[in-house]
């Protein structure tokens, strides 16, 4: 049978453009289709906006700290417009990048709603596409729960373009998104207010590495309420919004941001008119070559389940065109992949958190570290870093890092390689460190600690 297009890709995002790039680039005759933005969420909602405004909210402590290094600095004014539209011209030109991308690898890039006809056609904008394989590359959505007086919370989709600079700013959520918007928000001067309904943020990362990030972000301003959930928002007259808490607790903010999850965006996208299995949690589910259960449909990134970051959403949109079409092996290794929360201090972990490690080695080997960076003893900050190994006893190798401090997303990324490696404590031990750095810090760690 012939069709229009060897591959036809719903989304370009991340993982769609990735996809496409590559096959285009591979020979394979290829479409994509997007109905919002060029680049997807991380261009245009996500990544990049986000660590925009993480630069702009670390000047504030830097302006800070400047004056015990002699420099007779002002109480300086922010401009929330500035910031917000330079990051839009920096997103717009990034857009323009993507569509010069798509060209150039011989992509057609079709404006408009991707829908599913059958298991080889696909709608947009009334017009029906044929391929002989499609991907669904459709990412996630912000989901906002409904409640008396939802409709006033924002989610991280807007909170980038609010008109008006919140001064009182309420983030509801646990979750990395949530504790980087306090970070950014608190860093711009705004009186932040967490609220999360369970009992320590950051559900998955080491309960270690939690602890010392709570404590560091309180000390940065931000008012933790841990076991607090919201009952209902309510807007007053003169246009600010009173939350009531389940603790019985009220509490009046300019905003409200949701940043309590994201759902894979399947709506209207007409998976009723094909066979392709959803999980139980509405993820699209997938074999190891990304292929749904209809065998022509095939789904990456966000929409399937597992880690929803922008490098495994690219990883997967390449190995799954080698796979089409230049026959390569397309399972992905998922061990071992670096994170960073970019909340003040960073947040870098690999591998096993501790309590992961404790339950696969036995004879697990911890050594840590609790310092004050060097920067902050004349600027005057009382943060503190931990730096964290876990070595297997057995075979010596270091099977997590974690990492609370300044830069750890910078610093993480190259022990991500040593690791994935197979480095062994003694290999990092007769590494000689760069000095005076922090990140010296793991290989010098020399003495195990004993469990406390
Ligand atoms: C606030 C925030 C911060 C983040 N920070 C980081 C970070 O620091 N590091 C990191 O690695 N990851 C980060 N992420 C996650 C990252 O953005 C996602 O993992 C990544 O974008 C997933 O790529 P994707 O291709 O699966 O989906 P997306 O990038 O979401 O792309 C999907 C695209 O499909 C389009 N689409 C959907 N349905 C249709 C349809 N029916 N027809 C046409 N087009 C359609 C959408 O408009 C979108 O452009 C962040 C996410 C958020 C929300």
């Amino acid at each position: 049978m012939n069709y229009d297009y060897d591959l036809f890709v719903i989304g370009a995002g991340s993982g769609g453009v990735r996809a496409s790039r590559i096959a285009g680039s591979l020979g394979a005759k290829v479409a994509v289709c997007e109905d919002l933005y060029m680049g997807g969420t991380c261009v245009n909602v996500g990544c990049v906006p986000k660590k925009l405004y993480v630069f702009a909210s670390e000047y504030s402590s830097h302006f800070e700290d400047a004056k015990g290094f002699g420099w007779q600095t002002q109480k300086t004014p922010f401009d929330w417009a500035t910031l917000r539209d330079n990051k839009q011209e920096e997103i717009s030109r990034l857009n323009a990048i993507y569509d010069d991308l798509l060209g150039n690898a011989n992509v057609e890039v079709i404006r408009g709603r991707g829908r599913l006809v059958n298991s080889h056609t696909v709608e947009v904008n009334g017009e029906h596409f044929t391929a002989e394989r499609i991907v669904l590359a459709v990412g996630g959505w912000p989901f906002i729960p409904e409640f008396s007086g939802s409709e006033y919370a924002v989610s991280s989709n807007e909170i980038f373009d609010l008109t008006e600079f919140p001064q009182r700013l309420a983030v509801v959520g646990g979750g990395y998104i949530a504790v980087e918007f306090s970070g950014i928000f608190n860093g711009l001067g705004a009186q932040v207010t967490q609220l999360y309904r369970g009992e320590l943020f950051l559900r998955g990362f080491d309960d270690e590495v939690r602890d010392v990030a709570a404590t560091e972000i309180a000390n940065k301003g931000v008012d933790l309420r841990f076991e607090t959930d919201v009952t209902s928002i309510e807007k007053l007259p003169e246009g600010s919004l009173r939350i009531h808490l389940s603790t019985g607790d009220a509490l009046e903010v300019d905003a409200v941001l949701y940043a309590t999850g994201r759902k894979p965006k399947l709506t209207d996208l007409g998976l009723e008119n094909v066979d392709v299995a959803i999980s139980e949690r509405g993820y699209i589910e997938v074999n190891d070559q990304f292929q749904t259960s209809e065998p022509s449909i095939y789904a990456l990134g966000d929409a399937t389940e597992g880690m929803a970051l922008t490098p495994v959403a690219l990883e997967e949109g390449m190995a799954l065109a080698r796979y089409l079409y230049n026959n390569e092996p397309c399972k992905l290794n998922y061990n071992n992949i670096a994170t960073t929360v970019f909340c003040q201090p960073n947040i870098g972990t690999i591998g096993m958190t501790e309590e992961q490690a404790r339950a696969a080695y036995p004879n697990l080997v911890k050594y840590r570290s609790h310092f004050r960076a060097m920067r902050h003893n004349l600027g005057g900050s009382k943060e503190q870093s931990m730096m964290k190994l876990l070595v297997d006893g057995d075979t010596d190798k270091v099977v997590g890092m974690h990492m609370v401090g300044a830069d750890a997303g910078e610093i993480m990324q190259g022990f991500a390689v040593a690791m994935r490696m197979g480095a062994t404590k003694a290999d990092f031990d007769a590494t000689v460190g760069i000095h005076p750095t922090a990140a010296e810090e793991f290989v010098t760690l020399r003495d195990p600690v004993v469990d406390d």
